[in-house]
């Protein structure tokens, strides 16, 4: 990795954090990451992450601070505001959040008291923890209820969530999943939120690349607030960001963020995120999208011929859901056994499931990484077989350390860092 010789003073000084770098580095170039929450930065972001803007102070906004010597930080957080609003057309950009879950935490604390009603998918059919699960703030500061895909075809079904919403007025909807392999209608929640009231929050977390390369809608002319992450497919350092239209609604949130949830905002990432933004406005990221979803779509071709089954039956956007509950496989034992085989996925609950959270019936496989890698059709259908035959083979040793072999070999054709 380019940021080895940066790490010279690290090593000498502790040599066993050092040591854990290293091997995690190692890990990563060894290995066919499909995880679909996870990327690779480009190593200016990286840089940036790791320089000295991690000293500075800087609570407040741009030009509004609590502390002096703010000038150039006011610069590095301003160009991240700019580059984002003009990534997805939006009048409005907080950069300050720490994660997707601040993110959200803000867009609830905005609008809600305390007890209010919001409703999400269900965990167990993609939701996120943070869309109200009883174990997340979200669930225990607010009253939350869900709604489900629609088994027959494991979609969104517009009519059930109006109903849904009719029955149990919550004062907020949440769309955006971590784990829905289709495009997701904005529209169509706009208007039930027009027709009952309800305030109208996207989380596109998962997507958010997507949509800035233009391979998905955008709910930026819907929704009433828009939150995510920067570090899923629009490939930027670990944070957050919120989204939105109305000069009011922006005002509530930043002083949620600040100093409602957080305290001094992380200007070494926020400064990561502005290099990311300006990487996600390039040409050449329309084209890396593109390629996220035409991988993905290889993966689909191929796991359709083995007769592996996959929930709504295929994607459209970069994950995929294989359903293992017609084979003699979890997706705990799945997951072990691809990563024995150096292919990283996770176990993933599928609609319906009949087992618990920490077996489960799925595994959940992404593109976004390998992309990065430069990885296409080709090796897409490589990978996908690969998978076939570990779920098809997964007591035999033998084949998987082969497989492992193959593995390392195709990674060694894609080096994760040049240099
Ligand atoms: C990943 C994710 C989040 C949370 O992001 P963190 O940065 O891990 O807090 C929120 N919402 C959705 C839909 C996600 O997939």
């Amino acid at each position: 990795m380019e940021k080895q010789n940066s790490q010279k003073n690290l090593q000498k000084t502790d040599p066993e954090i050092f040591h854990w770098i290293q091997q995690e580095s190692q890990r990563q170039k060894e290995g066919l990451e499909l995880i679909a929450s996870e990327n690779y930065t480009s190593p200016a972001v990286c840089e940036t992450q790791g320089s000295l803007l991690t000293n500075k102070y800087a609570e407040g906004y741009p030009g509004k601070r609590y502390y002096g010597g703010c000038k150039y930080i006011d610069e590095c957080e301003n160009l991240a505001i700019e580059r984002l609003k003009k990534l997805f057309k939006a009048n409005f950009a907080n950069v300050q959040p720490h994660s997707g879950s601040q993110a959200n935490m803000a867009v609830f604390l905005a609008e809600l008291k305390v007890g209010d009603k919001i409703m999400g998918l269900d965990l167990s059919h993609g939701g996120h923890l943070t869309h109200g699960s009883p174990v997340n703030f979200s669930g225990f500061l607010f009253e939350s209820v869900f709604y489900r895909l629609n088994l027959k075809n494991q979609r969104l079904d517009f009519n059930q969530i109006e109903d849904q919403v009719k029955k149990e007025k919550p004062k907020l909807i949440i769309a955006g999943y971590s784990a829905y392999p289709r495009e997701i209608d904005f529209k169509s929640f706009r208007e039930i939120s027009d027709r009952h009231g309800v305030l109208f929050l996207t989380d596109i977390a998962h997507i958010a690349g997507l949509i800035a390369g233009e391979v998905h809608s955008s709910p930026v002319p819907y929704a009433d607030y828009i939150t995510s992450t920067t570090h899923k497919t629009l490939r930027g350092p670990r944070g957050g960001i919120i989204l939105c239209n109305e000069p009011a609604k922006a005002k509530k949130i930043n002083s949620k963020i600040f100093p409602g949830i957080q305290g001094g905002p992380l200007e070494h990432v926020i400064a990561g995120k502005a290099v990311a933004f300006g990487e996600a406005l390039r040409p050449s990221f329309k084209k890396y999208a593109k390629q996220i979803i035409k991988n993905a779509k290889t993966l689909e071709q191929i796991f359709h011929k083995e007769n592996l089954q996959m929930v709504t039956g295929g994607t459209d956007n970069h994950l995929l859901l294989l359903d293992l509950s017609d084979r003699d496989v979890t997706g705990k034992t799945a997951e072990a056994m691809l990563e024995k085989a150096g292919l990283t996925v996770n176990k993933n609950t599928v609609p319906g499931e009949k087992l618990s959270p920490f077996v489960t019936s799925g595994i959940r496989l992404g593109t976004p990484a390998l992309t990065t890698r430069g990885m296409k059709e080709q090796e897409m259908e490589q990978i996908a077989l690969w998978i076939a035959q570990v779920i098809k083979n997964i007591e035999n040793e033998a084949l998987i350390s082969k497989i492992r072999k193959d593995v390392q070999e195709l990674c060694s054709q894609f080096p994760l860092y040049q240099g």
